[in-house]
């Protein structure tokens, strides 16, 4: 959340910091700020709104040098230019910008404002800067190091000093931060798209790191203040891969990406082992014989990742026949939980920043458990701190609303449950039969996304509906769940998913006329068992729309609307079944005029609890 950037170098940094910006806008989008050194004065413009705003409120021909930038999604302090950062200093001394939030701001605001610093934000971050002020005898060094020690919390900081032009300074704790190595020019950011354009020669700062940089050097300091080695990592990535192209929006792109993302999922098949029907999996980091000792898994994630989570573990449970479940890393990470010497954890996380997955990691390991990552982001703190781990490869996630990542994740827990599966229980047919279908996937979703316009005449129909209800049983009752986020992500329509079998347990006490309800059902175990729910719905006059991969007479007659999905195995279907949801829900945003790409309150990579 909250996009950072900073600049140090020959050129002007107003136009690195706003472009730097656009590429961010998508961490947080409710106002943004730069501050510049200009005549050896610091020089700070804030505006409400988006990047396009500020931009436009900035004098033209600005320039200065170092500078830093931030794009703000609120946590303490509405939404206004004041709150906006960067965050100054009442001396005038110190700008920040900050990513994260600090938990003991009240505590050091009290002692500020005895010192006799001003504030006039409501922001925890202005407290950043005073404290900075407050340490500051002349030696950023000193002043920051200190300071670091007195915050509790969590942060990604870029600083600038009034009297110190030649230099920027970042810190983290729990947000990240990366260092971009130019040609006698340096930057810092909170994500590597921000910096791409103009290096792609990078460093990560770790948590209680500390970096110091000027045109050409650079500095990294731990707590101790002794100096960390860093190694720099080339970037691999594309231009291309960050904009939009000739699609209206990054979400309707990324939909449409997803047959080659799931591509690269398998690996392109290097993934697969067809002669075996069987996967390989390079960077687990264990001995497929340890496989054999563990006994129980547990999938961790939060919102979409967590919904990948939950078929992940039912996949586990079927294919690998191991006891597996899904659990929110937001409310593991406070319960004490048990950790067996015979589990494996997955932690799932497209950016592999997102913080409460982060910290239930963490817990974990700290118990000593043994934690394996599912992330997009490589080089992200999840990716690197995890015990090993699968890369989805599904290619930089710009929207907000996450849409190839889901299928993506799928796709690596299918070759996951594959590869234990085939140890253990799956014969090696049954184990070549999941390959063929898994091969068949991508054209299938090519063949669901030749026919949005039926979906987009769908969304229209039903545009006006203020309640939704999406409902599946067994693998899909998972993206029965993701569909109703989707839906209320960037539609803003109230939708909820449910468990059709748990439905008239309460829930259907919401049935109405007024209210649609989106079935899921596909051929297998439980096929009979939603048709039976919705017969109850259609009994108390519900509208009904079907994504089915069946085509059954009495599904016709159930259903006020049907959109079939080819047909795959079970255990595969919701790498299909997903993508008219997604659809449905990016073109009720579209039929209702929302900002699709930048949902009101929402921002990507949740980096605060
Ligand atoms: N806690 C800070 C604020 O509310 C930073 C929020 C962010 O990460 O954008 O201003």
């Amino acid at each position: 959340m909250c996009g950072i950037i900073g600049y140090i170098g020959d050129r002007n940094a107003v136009p690195i910091l706003i472009e730097g910006l656009k590429r961010l806008e998508y961490r947080g989008y409710d106002s943004a700020g730069i501050g510049l050194i200009r005549r050896k004065r610091l020089d700070v413009h804030k505006k409400e709104g988006k990047i396009a705003s500020l931009e436009s409120a900035l004098p033209e021909k600005l320039s200065g040098k170092p500078g830093i930038a931030h794009t703000r999604w609120a946590t303490h302090g509405g939404v206004n230019d004041t709150n906006a950062h960067p965050q100054v200093s009442s001396d005038g001394k110190v700008a920040v910008v900050h990513n994260g939030i600090i938990d003991n701001y009240c505590k050091l605001k009290k002692k500020l404002l005895k010192e006799g610093f001003g504030f006039q934000s409501e922001t925890d971050t202005e407290v950043i800067s005073n404290l900075v002020a407050s340490n500051y005898n002349g030696d950023p060094e000193e002043a920051v190091q200190k300071s670091i020690s007195q915050l509790e919390g969590t942060y990604g900081l870029v600083f600038l000093f009034t009297d110190h032009p030649d230099l920027l300074v970042g810190a983290r704790n729990g947000s990240p931060l990366i260092v971009g190595v130019g040609d006698k020019e340096m930057l810092l950011a909170s994500d590597v798209n921000a910096i791409v354009a103009h290096t792609r020669q990078i460093f990560h700062i770790e948590d209680r790191e500390t970096v110091f940089l000027d045109k050409r050097s650079y500095k990294t300091i731990n707590t101790k203040n002794s100096v960390v080695a860093k190694e720099i990592e080339q970037v691999d990535l594309e231009l291309a891969e960050i904009e939009k192209g000739d699609f209206p929006h990054f979400m309707l792109k990324e939909i449409f990406e997803q047959p080659d993302a799931v591509v690269r999922s398998f690996g392109g098949g290097g993934r697969l082992l067809p002669d075996f029907g069987t996967a390989k999996l390079g960077g687990l980091n264990i001995e497929k014989q340890e496989f054999f000792d563990i006994n129980r898994i547990v999938t961790i994630g939060m919102g979409t990742a967590y919904y990948a989570a939950m078929i992940g573990a039912h996949l586990l449970e079927n294919m690998a026949r191991l006891p597996a479940t899904a659990e929110q890393a937001a409310e593991l990470r406070y319960r004490n939980v048990i950790v067996h010497k015979d589990a494996l954890f997955f932690a799932v996380s497209q950016s592999g920043e997102t913080l409460d997955t982060l910290a239930a990691m963490r817990e974990i390991q700290n118990r000593g458990g043994r934690v394996l990552g599912i992330c997009n982001a490589a080089g992200s703190t999840i990716a690197r701190e995890s015990d090993g781990g699968v890369f989805i490869h599904a290619g930089p996630e710009i929207s907000v609303a996450s849409t190839k990542a889901f299928t993506s994740q799928i796709t690596v827990f299918l070759l996951l449950a594959l590869m234990i599966g085939r140890m253990k229980n799956i014969p090696v047919s049954l184990g070549k039969n999941y390959i063929d279908e898994l091969w068949a996937i991508p054209d299938k979703i090519h063949r669901i996304l030749d026919r949005c316009e039926e979906i987009r005449q769908l969304a229209d129909k039903y545009r006006s509906s203020n309640h939704f209800l999406f409902m599946a049983r067994g693998i899909n009752y998972p993206v029965a769940l993701e569909g109703a986020l989707k839906l209320k992500e960037i539609s803003y329509i109230h939708a909820e998913g449910f468990s059709a079998g748990d439905f008239k347990h309460g829930p259907i006490a919401l049935v109405s006329e007024e209210t649609p309800a989106l079935f899921i059902a596909v051929k297998g175990e439980t096929f009979e068992k939603v048709l039976g729910n919705m017969e109850e719905i259609k009994a108390r006059k519900g509208r009904i729309i079907t994504i089915a991969n069946v085509d059954d007479e009495r599904l016709r007659e159930l259903s006020d609307d049907l959109f079939l999905v080819p047909e795959t195995d079970e255990l595969l279907s919701p790498l299909l079944t997903v993508i008219p949801l997604q659809l449905f829900a990016y073109y009720t945003a579209v039929a209702l005029k929302k900002d699709v790409d930048q949902p009101r309150n929402l921002a990507k990579t949740v980096t605060v609890e």
